[in-house]
C-alpha cells in the first residue's frame, strides 16, 4: 500500500467527549480527519442525516451522519456477545459500527479508523478481552487506532508500518480507567466544548425504555413509528401475542404526538369536554371488547372523572365511535398494576 492513502483518518464519532478528544488527537497528529456518526431511533441523539461541519477545539470536521436503525435491529436480536445491564449489546454493537466504518472506508481508499475507547472505562465492552474481539470480528486487525488509551494496548500493525507512532500519543494524553479527568483537562486546553454528557445517550441502557422494548422485539414488531412511542406516556401492555398496548399521553405535548400518531388507532378521550384527560391511544392487532374496556378504565383513572361508580363516556377520536364503562376506581387501580407487571 502506498503510505499517501493513510493521510486521512476516519474517527467514529458518537458525540461524547472522548470521541471529540479522539478526533482532536487523530488531528494534531496529522491525518485528514473525518468523521462518522451513526444515528438510530435508539440513540437519543437527534441528528440531521447526512453532511455536516463540527468545531472540535480549534478544528473545522466534516462529519457524516449515516441512520443506521433499519439494520440495527439484527444487532439487537440476537447478539454474540449479549446484552449488557439492560438490551444494549455494546459489543456487538461496536462491532456493528466499525464494520460500517470499514465498509465506508473501503469504498473512499481511507486505511485508518480511530475510536475514542479507552480500556477499563466500561465493565463489559471496555475491558481488553472485548476491545480485541471488536477489533478481530470487525475485520480491522490491520487499520483501528485508540488514541486516548494506546500505551495500554499491544502494539497495533499501524504501529508496526511505522504510520502511527504511539509516543507521540503518548505526548498529547492517555487515560486508562473510569475517571475522565484527564479527558476534561485536555477538553478544557483545547477549548474542546460542545460534547453530550456521558451517561443517557442510548435508549438502550435505559432500564425503563427497555421494559417497553422488550415485548416489541419479542413480537418482531420493527415498526419505527411504534419504537418512537416507546418514549412518550404510560405503557400498558394487553397482549404480547399479538403485540397489543394502551398509550396514555402524560402532558399537552405527549397528546399532540398520539393525536398526530399516522396509523391512526383508537384513540380515547372523554366525552364530556368539562373534564379533562389525556388523549390514549389505543394500538394493536384484533382488539376486542374486552381489551376496550380497559383501555377506557385506563384512560378515565388518568382523566379528572371522579364519580366513582358511575357511568363513564369517553370517544374515539378517529372515529367518532363511543365507549360508555361503568368506572370504580379500585378496579382501574388493580387493572394497572397487573398490566404494569406483565412488561
Ligand atoms: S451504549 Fe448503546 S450505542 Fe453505546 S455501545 Fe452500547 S448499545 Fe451501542
Amino acid at each position: 500500500m502506498n503510505s499517501k492513502s493513510y493521510n486521512k483518518a476516519y474517527v467514529l464519532f458518537s458525540g461524547g467527549l472522548d470521541s471529540y478528544i479522539c478526533a482532536h488527537m487523530m488531528k494534531r497528529y496529522g491525518f485528514d480527519v473525518e468523521l462518522i456518526t451513526f444515528k438510530s431511533i435508539f440513540f437519543l441523539r437527534n441528528l440531521e442525516t447526512g453532511k455536516s461541519v463540527i468545531d472540535v477545539g480549534e478544528y473545522k470536521l466534516n462529519r457524516i451522519v449515516i441512520d443506521v436503525t433499519d439494520e440495527y435491529f439484527d444487532v439487537l436480536e440476537n447478539p454474540k456477545y449479549g446484552y449488557g445491564k439492560n438490551i444494549n449489546p455494546c459489543i456487538d454493537c461496536k462491532i456493528f459500527f466499525l464494520k460500517k466504518a470499514k465498509k465506508l472506508m473501503e469504498d473512499n481508499d481511507v486505511n485508518v479508523i480511530a475510536t475514542g475507547e479507552v480500556l477499563g472505562q466500561r465493565p463489559k465492552s471496555q475491558r481488553s478481552g472485548p476491545l480485541k474481539n471488536i477489533k478481530t470480528d470487525s475485520g480491522l486487525e490491520k487499520h483501528l487506532v485508540r488514541p486516548l488509551c494506546i500505551s495500554s494496548l499491544t502494539k497495533s500493525f499501524l504501529e508496526d508500518i511505522g504510520i502511527i507512532h504511539r509516543e507521540r500519543f503518548e505526548e498529547m494524553m492517555q487515560v486508562h480507567g473510569r475517571s475522565r479527568k484527564n479527558q476534561m483537562e485536555y477538553a478544557n486546553k483545547y477549548k474542546i466544548t460542545g460534547f453530550s454528557s456521558p451517561s443517557g445517550g442510548c435508549l438502550l441502557t435505559h432500564k425503563e425504555y427497555c421494559r417497553k422494548l422488550r415485548p416489541i422485539l419479542n413480537c418482531g414488531i420493527r415498526d419505527k413509528m411504534i419504537l418512537s412511542l416507546l418514549k412518550i406516556g404510560r405503557h400498558f401492555l394487553l397482549s404480547d401475542d399479538p403485540y397489543k398496548t394502551v398509550i396514555s399521553g402524560r402532558n399537552e405535548k405527549e397528546n399532540d404526538i398520539i393525536e398526530n400518531f399516522k396509523d391512526k388507532q383508537i384513540i380515547l378521550r372523554m366525552n364530556m369536554d368539562d373534564i379533562p384527560g389525556p388523549l390514549t391511544l389505543v394500538y394493536g392487532e384484533r382488539l376486542d371488547e374486552n381489551d376496550l374496556e380497559k383501555a377506557c378504565l385506563i384512560h378515565t383513572y388518568y382523566s379528572d372523572f371522579k364519580n366513582n361508580n358511575s357511568r363513564a363516556k369517553l370517544i374515539d377520536i378517529s372515529s367518532g365511535k363511543e365507549y360508555n364503562i361503568l368506572y370504580n376506581e379500585d378496579d382501574a387501580v388493580s387493572l394497572i398494576e397487573s398490566m404494569r407487571s406483565k412488561h
